[in-house]
């Protein structure tokens, strides 16, 4: 049944403790995707014809440089550059000449720019992830209108990213009934405030640790303190290396 390819997903994802659900499913898409792009997907002609196409964004061009596959990426970007080279060897035009009008640069070149534009960063990654992404969005709001377990699940959830927060808020308008919607959002908004707290929480007793007059008490409140609250605000991300100055 197609329906349970997309529901295992959400409702594992919702039994375990994660900092965003939607956050943890994304990264598994990615992580998938990336897999992927440098691996099978190499031998399929279709994937091929699309990375012909169209190209990574700057963060997926970084993961899949990363992975140790030389051979699967330098044949992709083989392809790819032969594509570049095909749309600068088009044609410039002249535009025609209108009497008394200024020299106008040749529309042909905002084709071309374009044309680079789409084949450059038009991300094939983002594109395959938001295409699984969006049924899981459709399918958290089927279980939350169908199942009382699921929504029972989601109650005891510790809230999401503001990312996805705001995106399940916007979403759920179209996708329940107004009652139900009405429901979900208090709900929503009354596990966010809580995450949130705990986050503003912290962030006063991190600081509070910076003044002399606690230099000597045990610390209250976790390391990782501030990039627990950069995850709240953007999503989760994965951590840099700290550069000394900033320690
Ligand atoms: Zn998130
Ligand atoms: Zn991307």
């Amino acid at each position: 049944m197609k329906e349970k390819i997309y529901t295992i997903p959400i409702t594992e994802v919702f039994e375990k403790e994660t900092f965003c659900p939607f956050c943890d499913l994304y990264q598994k898409l990615e992580t998938e995707a990336v897999k992927y792009a440098v691996g099978p997907a190499m031998m399929e002609p279709d994937f091929r014809a699309v990375t012909n196409r169209k190209g990574f964004c700057k963060k997926h061009i970084a993961d899949i440089e990363s992975e140790s596959k030389a051979l699967a990426l330098s044949l992709m970007l083989k392809t790819h550059l032969e594509t570049l080279s095909a749309i600068l060897d088009k044609e410039i035009t002249e535009p025609k000449k209108k009497m008394f009008s200024k020299q106008t640069a040749p529309s042909s070149l905002d084709g071309i720019s374009g044309e680079i534009d789409k084949t450059v960063y038009d991300c094939t990654i983002c594109g395959k992830i938001s295409h699984s992404f969006d049924r899981y969005v459709d399918t958290f709001f089927h279980l939350i209108a169908t199942e009382e377990s699921f929504r029972e699940m989601f109650r005891n959830t510790g809230g999401f990213c503001f990312e996805h927060f705001s995106l399940l808020l916007s979403e759920g308008k179209h996708k329940l009934k107004e009652g139900a919607y009405l429901e979900f959002s208090r709900q929503l908004i009354a596990n966010q405030k809580e995450k949130m707290e705990k986050h503003y929480q912290n962030i006063l007793d991190f600081i509070d640790q910076f003044d002399y007059r606690n230099a000597n008490k045990p610390p209250k409140a976790p390391r990782d303190t501030v990039y627990q609250c950069c995850k709240l605000l953007n999503g989760v991300f994965e951590q840099k290396q700290k550069k000394l100055e900033d320690i």
